[in-house]
């Protein structure tokens, strides 16, 4: 059984721990590798080791930091059917998905090719007599990220690549269910000429998780998965002095007004709520139809095209969705479908006991689709994170405006209509991170910043865009005064401009 092991210090070492996790294969549910679960002493190599190598970096000038980008981004291109074809065997969505998980991270990737440019500090010439004023964006030293297991690729580069390229070094705890393509990409790195040690990757599960939040040495925390893993990476950051961001789970909206155009929104509903099954944070898993008769025809123009969802696994490409990622997200998912049945919404497209011919032990969850949910049910208010639509009928627009305003969770939501008013109102008042207009999945571009609000997300700066690049970065103010502005004796009072 091959044994994934750890990347320090620019190679592979072999786990010591003696504590593994099984990987699977999503499609057919065999075991396909062993990962190596990092104890403290595991964690600790990979600080020593970045903390060796980051004053170097950090002194590298910013030109020659982007390189190493420009090479990457090459690297990742060059590399692109490979990686692809690697994250789809451990996490199962379809290659052509798995492509996009990598292009977004890449996109971070070309975006802080631009460090020299982003991290320039301020300068004010004159701030009083023969004063000057100016600031420096200094990296924080030691950063480290743990990432979820539904973008394998794209949410390592989300963070390594603007903590990196502003001169730290950082440490990676990738998800133990997919852990191959941060690996890999780590590799790449140090061929585009990363030097070792800046980036490390280091597997495991809380308790390499407890021993990077309590590391003397890791000055910031960066998380993505679970709300409630969320809220605890950040408290226990913060609480042991360190800076964080921590970004949590969804259930994101899409509101169909009766003037939006029904094909237009039938097929973004089906693209952000089955695509990747169901298991992306900006997946729609709400949607909202204004008035009965929009909710009629929403609900019988979504039916069939749900029934005739190609499944398969990511070998076949003709698939629009693959199965869940484990053998526990596709008992919970199926739970929480009877729970709904139980509650008494309509389930209008039943994906409970799909099988495959040939991949009987995959984690295969059919599409599904329930009518008539309300807010006060268990399905409503729970992340399912998997092929599930709930439909939830509002008398007017007022009255879908106030569902995602009164969910628990902020990251996206999104309006479908063709009056400019209504959506500049609902851009205006809603109170969500991202928001898309005739747009189902609004994920902002590189050089714009990721974040929900509300339970989506703890901390104050957003993933990528200048956000990054405050988060990765310490600001110094230097005051500088020249000997021709200094008055002969001692001023006692607070200086201030008079
Ligand atoms: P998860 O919370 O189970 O795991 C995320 C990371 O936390 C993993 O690296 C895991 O090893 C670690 N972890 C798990 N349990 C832990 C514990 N008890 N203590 C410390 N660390 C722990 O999330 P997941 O199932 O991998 O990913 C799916 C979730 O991620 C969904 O809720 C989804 O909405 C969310 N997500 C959010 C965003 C966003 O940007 N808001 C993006 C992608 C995914």
């Amino acid at each position: 059984m091959r044994e994934i092991g750890h990347f320090i210090g620019g190679k592979h070492v072999a786990g010591t721990s003696g504590r593994t996790a099984d990987v699977f294969n999503p499609a057919t549910g065999e075991v396909q590798a062993k990962v190596s679960l990092a104890s403290v002493s595991e964690l600790r190599a990979a600080v020593e080791n970045a903390k060796a190598a980051q004053p170097k970096w950090a002194a590298t000038n910013p030109q020659r930091r982007a390189r190493v980008f420009f090479k990457f981004v090459e690297l990742l291109n060059k590399h692109m059917d490979e990686l692809a074809e690697l994250l789809s065997q451990e996490h199962g969505k379809t290659v052509e998905d798995s492509k996009g998980d990598i292009v977004r991270g890449l996109e971070v990737c070309e975006f802080v090719c631009g460090i020299p440019h982003l991290q320039k500090g301020e300068f004010t010439e004159g701030a009083g007599p023969a004063i000057d004023m100016y600031s420096m964006r200094q990296p924080v030293g030691i950063g480290a990220g743990i990432t979820p297991f539904n973008f394998p690729a794209m949410i390592p580069m989300w963070m390594f690549a603007p903590a990196i390229a502003c001169g730290n070094a950082f440490i990676l705890k990738p998800s133990e269910r997919d852990p191959s393509v941060p690996l890999r990409l780590a590799e790449l790195m140090i061929e585009a000429g990363l030097p070792a040690g800046i980036l490390n990757v280091v597997n495991g599960d809380k308790a390499a998780v407890d021993a990077i939040l309590t590391d003397p040495d890791i000055g910031a925390v960066t998380f993505v998965g679970s709300t409630p893993i969320a809220r605890y990476v950040y408290g226990t950051a913060a609480m042991n002095g360190k800076r964080a961001q921590c970004f949590g789970g969804a259930k994101n909206h899409m509101i169909i007004m009766p003037d939006a155009d029904m094909d237009q929104a039938v097929n973004a509903l089906m693209g952000a709520g089955y695509g990747s099954a169901g298991e992306r944070c900006m997946a729609i898993s709400v949607a909202v139809p204004v008035g009965e008769e929009t909710a009629d025809l929403l609900v019988e123009k979504l039916a069939p095209k749900i029934e005739s969802l190609r499944i398969g696994p990511y070998t076949d490409d003709k698939a629009d969705m693959g199965p869940v990622v484990t053998k526990e997200a596709h008992a919970r998912i199926n739970g929480l479908i009877d729970r709904g049945v139980e509650e008494g919404a309509k389930l209008v497209v039943d994906g409970r006991g799909f099988k495959l011919q040939g991949y009987e032990d995959g984690y295969f969850v059919g599409g599904t689709l329930f009518d008539h949910v309300t807010p006060e049910m268990d399905i409503y208010k729970t992340e399912i994170f998997g092929p599930v639509l709930s439909v939830v009928r509002a008398k007017s627009y007022e009255d879908a405006l106030s569902l995602p305003m009164k969910h628990e969770y902020g990251n996206g939501v999104a309006i479908y209509t063709r009056d400019g008013d209504a959506a500049r109102d609902f851009a205006s008042r809603v109170n969500i991170g991202m928001i898309g207009i005739n747009v189902p999945i609004p994920v902002p571009l590189a050089y714009h910043s990721f974040g929900g609000w509300k339970a989506s997300s703890f901390g104050d700066l957003n993933q990528h865009g200048t956000d990054s690049i405050k988060f990765w970065t310490k600001t110094k103010t230097i005051t500088a005064r020249w000997p021709s502005g200094i008055k002969d004796g001692a001023e006692f009072v607070m200086p201030t401009m008079k």
